[in-house]
């Protein structure tokens, strides 16, 4: 039974898992050049931490986790945490979002370890802008990435975008066609205003609504019906069988039907991207506190979910915390 619900009646389903706060990328819309500070190592839950803490939230309602960061395949041995998690009898669904450089010779590991899909990002599809926003991604091992998530069955493989304007706006028609040749869905994320990067995002962000235009220019959109707890509104693409997703937190906020929580790396619940609002689980488990106790500390935060966020206020970027730092 489903104990985790706030004061809006939303019920919390959905836990995006953080393991590490540390990346290999530098993406111009994340962090800032010379990166984020990084926590010391014995600040970052353990892979045993992790576990009984993903058990505990099983047990209180959570059934799919995706996994992420920072960036996640950095994490020593992550295919071993995988392998934790992946029995848990409560979960329906293991996922994981990375930015695919070392995705490529650990696809098989992870799927073998139980993990069920992957979501990619790919921000263009030219090798220098590519490396231009992702401060020295190369896009050769996120196409290699691709390919092997495929041939490993890490399916449904689904590609994200985030679209900035004179950045990427001019590839995503290209970008629609390069996931309908691969049979896989692509989805356009509005840029946040998050973290010290908060105000050039805001400079750079282009609304849902332009981001159909601009597709639709090329490749028409039927709309399809929008799902509890999704955060994409999906289309199809006229006359054909491929999708795409627009997820618009700024613009078309979907935070009503927000189903999720937030683990960070450094064990705190976060109720919501948008603020600091959450609780510390680390502290309790270091000190030895009961299954109980931990479960009645996370049912009275999730109580506690903020309504939503307020992104589209013009007013300075609300979270000074990167998306990496969160769990994105
Ligand atoms: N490193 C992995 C990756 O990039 O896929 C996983 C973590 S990343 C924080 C998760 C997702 O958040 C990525 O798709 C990334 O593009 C997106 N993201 C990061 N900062 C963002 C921002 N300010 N606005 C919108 N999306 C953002
Ligand atoms: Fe790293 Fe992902 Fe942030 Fe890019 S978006 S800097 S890959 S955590």
């Amino acid at each position: 039974m489903n104990r985790l619900s706030d004061r809006f009646g939303r019920r919390m389903t959905y836990l995006r898992l953080s393991v590490t706060d540390r990346c290999d990328m530098r993406c111009v819309y994340c962090m800032p050049e010379e990166g984020e500070p990084h926590e010391i190592r014995q600040e970052i839950l353990t892979f045993e931490e992790i576990h009984r803490l993903v058990r505990i939230l099983c047990r209180l309602g959570i059934t799919h986790i995706r996994v992420t960061g920072g960036e996640p395949l950095v994490r020593r041995d992550l295919p071993v945490l995988i392998g934790m998690l992946s029995p848990m009898d409560e979960l329906a669904d293991l996922s994981l979002t990375t930015n695919a450089s070392r995705l490529s010779p650990m696809a098989e590991e992870l799927k073998t370890a139980g993990l069920n899909r992957i979501n990619i990002s790919i921000d263009s599809l030219d090798p220098e802008k590519f490396f231009r926003i992702t401060r020295g991604g190369r896009l050769s091992d996120v196409l290699a990435g691709i390919d092997r998530a495929l041939s490993a069955g890490l399916t449904p493989v689904k590609l994200n975008t985030v679209v900035m304007r004179g950045i990427n706006d001019d590839e995503l028609p290209d970008l629609v066609r390069f996931a309908m040749d691969r049979g896989v869905t692509h989805r356009f994320l509005e840029v946040m205003p998050l973290g010290s990067v908060g105000l050039e995002n805001r400079a750079g962000f282009i609304p849902a609504a332009e981001i159909r235009k601009i597709i639709e220019k090329r490749y028409p959109l039927e709309p399809l019906p929008f799902h509890y707890g999704s955060t994409a509104q999906d289309f199809r693409i006229a006359g054909t069988e491929a999708q795409i997703g627009i997820i618009s937190p700024v613009s078309e906020r979907f935070c009503s039907s927000c189903n999720r929580l937030r683990l960070t790396a450094r064990g705190r619940l976060q109720l919501c991207l948008a603020y600091e609002d959450g609780v510390d689980l680390k502290k309790p488990l270091r000190e030895g506190w009961s299954d109980d106790a931990i479960s009645d500390l996370i049912l009275k935060a999730a109580y506690q979910k903020p309504a939503g966020n307020h992104f589209a206020e013009d007013s300075e970027p609300v979270y000074q915390i990167a998306m990496s730092g969160i769990g994105g």
